[in-house]
């Protein structure tokens, strides 16, 4: 497990209350690395495992003293009582750093479940970017529908969550669940964006309301969302090479060769470049987005020329 593995635990589980004393050697190392970093914080706890039989808990009572069914009043060092807690805080400021959101205080949608972090751009088009934790219950899930028209609307919106995303069922809002494991990871003492995921957000992040975009695809061609989409599917050169030729056509038709030839690509055929094997999510790109007559002539289809410019 890596240490945003184990994070993301702590916050799903709701463990306020990690003794440092109960814990394994690796857990308890881990647990350090991430109090350095700042992820988790020491806090006084009012629930505690009794330091005396380790089976009960014991709440506490005063400063220096518990109450334990079984041992009676115990005597509890200020060591005893403090416990280490994720800090949420930590968590939100660093994610919106990895976006380039800094400056943006996280927006509470569901309180101490769902925040906005903000809104990334990328060259292909705005979402919002939230936080969810502990969301895997339908009462939440309710509560969260019910904002949803306030703070999202029809933004299309990505959801970094702590929480099972099979868990989450959100009918008819355009959400994307990422496990926060999944959506950074940790470098130096902060977090960075993993570029599968975020695809141009960083790259592009600001500047996209000037960058030219083209139907469906970004300004180099080297980035394609596909109708009905949020993320960005990523094209290698010799993909984004094909691409363009066929998107400067606007629907004529090329043969084979030429297209081939012109695009600066030794293979066969325009499929050639998007084995499925290969990359599975350009191939599907390619099968919506590329026609071919039987006689080896090729052509953009409609479903990119029709693309909505405005999404
Ligand atoms: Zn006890």
């Amino acid at each position: 497990m890596d240490l945003l593995e184990l994070l993301a635990a702590c916050i799903e589980q709701g463990r306020t209350a990690i003794a440092p004393t109960l814990v394994s050697p690796i857990e308890r190392e881990r647990l350090d690395q991430l109090r350095q970093l700042g992820a988790m914080t020491l806090a006084p706890a009012d629930v505690i495992f009794c330091p005396h039989c380790e089976i009960r808990t014991v709440r506490v009572l005063a400063v220096g003293s518990g109450f334990c069914i079984d041992c009676g009043l115990v005597s509890l060092t200020a060591k005893d009582t403090l416990r280490l807690a994720p800090d949420g805080d930590w968590l939100r400021r660093r994610m919106a750093q990895a976006l380039g959101l800094a400056g943006e205080p996280a927006w509470v949608i569901v309180p101490g479940r769902v925040w906005k972090i903000g809104d990334v751009r990328t060259a292909a088009q705005r979402r919002r970017v939230l936080f969810g934790q502990q969301i895997g219950d339908m009462m939440v899930l309710r509560v969260l529908l019910a904002a949803w028209p306030t703070h999202v609307g029809e933004t299309p919106a990505v959801i970094v969550t702590t929480s099972p995303p099979d868990r989450v069922f959100l009918p008819g809002v355009p959400a994307t669940l990422v496990p926060l494991p999944a959506a950074f990871r940790l470098r130096g003492g902060g977090l960075v964006a993993d570029e599968a995921v975020w695809a141009g957000v960083g790259a592009s992040a600001g500047l996209s309301a000037t960058v030219r975009r083209y139907g469906p695809f970004s300004h180099d061609f080297r980035e394609v969302t596909l109708p009905g989409e949020v993320m960005p599917i990523a094209l290698t050169p010799a993909q984004a090479a094909i691409m363009r030729i066929l998107w400067e056509l606007e629907g004529a038709l090329i043969d084979r060769r030429t297209l081939m030839r012109r695009a600066g690509v030794e293979l066969e055929k325009p499929v050639d470049a998007f084995a499925r094997n290969k990359f599975p999510q350009a191939n599907r790109a390619y099968r919506v987005l590329v026609s071919s007559d039987r006689g080896g002539n090729y052509l953009i289809s409609r479903n990119a020329i029709q693309f909505n410019h405005s999404s």
